[in-house]
């Protein structure tokens, strides 16, 4: 039987055996309250016939509650020292494989589909003892991919099943890793991230208020992001300054708002939210050096007051501006 390692003295035990001190600069803060690590795995809705991506295991904690939903679970570590530490907490799940690397380079799609393939292998042979080039081996094998129940919209030809994520991520990256996750359009069902309080509220904030912003419509575009539960900081070793959140994101599988070209309506936002105090008959001259008449005329052609300000527009009026957007 595994020690439970989301307990404070497990934690600190663990620590201390491997000479380690928590990396600020990697956003090392161990989570050391068991009943909040079984409330985000669960908040991942894992069966054994899924496959889940973690993302920074640190030294095991939540890994070992996703292990032990049965789900095929792989969990990418940029930490070098923490290696061995993972090896020893969670090295006997055999439906665990850690692969050290930084999520923002890792391919994904590979990583999944070579974790799929082992975990299927070791569950129907009932042993532990595949090693990297197996993996290769695995993957590389066409006859062991998946067709086409992609679950995610926007172009999707991917042929891999969908897979859930499910982390406390590393709050330094917070937005980066996200983004690079839905904007790959990988077939990913379902995302359960610990991020920081306000990035959470930023993320599911509506129009009208300052917590809006141009990373509000991009999570509000690709999923339904909802916030399941606050985490105080003293949950944490070491403890942050700030309180964190659990979001909840169903990934969408249409997108919300008729979008003919999304390059463009990701350019509107990013110009509109550019200068966000000033009216969008300003901000959107940042889409590609336009003149006031041209701005002017746009607005028109998208029925949009061009006195408003970017945090008061929808989704919806977001598209209509991409839509109706013209070169020069
Ligand atoms: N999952 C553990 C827990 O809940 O206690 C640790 C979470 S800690 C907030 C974030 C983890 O992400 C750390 O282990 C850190 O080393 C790792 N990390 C930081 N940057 C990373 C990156 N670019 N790719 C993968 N992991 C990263």
């Amino acid at each position: 039987i595994q020690p439970i390692i989301a307990r404070r003295e497990v934690t600190t035990r663990i620590l201390q055996a491997f000479h380690l001190k928590a990396d600020k600069n990697l956003g090392q803060n161990f989570l050391v309250e068991e009943s909040v690590v079984n409330r985000i795995a669960k908040a991942a809705e894992l069966t054994p016939e899924d496959t889940v991506l973690e993302i920074g295991p640190g030294i095991g904690t939540l890994t070992q509650a996703l292990a032990m939903t049965g789900a095929s679970v792989v969990s990418v570590e940029l930490d070098k020292r923490l290696i061995p530490v993972l090896k020893e907490t969670v090295g006997a799940y055999e439906n665990v494989r850690i692969v050290q690397g930084d999520i923002l380079k890792v391919d994904i799609l590979k990583v999944i589909e070579e974790t799929r393939a082992l975990c299927d292998n070791a569950k129907s042979s009932d042993h532990n003892d595949v090693n990297e080039s197996d993996a290769q081996e695995i993957a590389d094998d066409p006859a062991l991919t998946t067709e086409g129940s992609a679950a995610c919209f926007v172009n999707n030809n991917k042929s891999t099943a969908p897979f859930k994520v499910c982390a406390n991520l590393p709050y330094y990256i917070t937005t980066p890793i996200i983004m690079y996750l839905l904007e790959q359009k990988l077939p990913l069902e379902r995302l359960v991230v610990m991020v920081q309080k306000e990035v959470a509220e930023r993320m599911i904030a509506k129009p009208g208020g300052r917590d809006y912003g141009a990373i509000s419509v991009a999570m509000q575009y690709y999923t339904e992001p909802k916030i399941a539960f606050i985490v105080k900081s003293g949950s944490f070793l070491p403890a942050p300054k700030v309180d964190s959140a659990v979001l909840v994101c169903k990934r969408r599988t249409v997108p919300p708002v008729d979008v003919p070209d999304e390059k463009i309506f990701f350019k509107v936002v990013a110009a509109a939210f550019s200068v966000r105090r000033k009216m969008l008959t300003n901000s959107l001259k940042n889409m590609g050096g336009l003149t006031s008449e041209q701005v002017k005329a746009w607005l028109d052609r998208a029925d949009i007051d061009g006195t408003r300000r970017a945090e008061t527009l929808s989704l919806e009026e977001f598209a209509a501006l991409a839509r109706t957007w013209e070169k020069n």
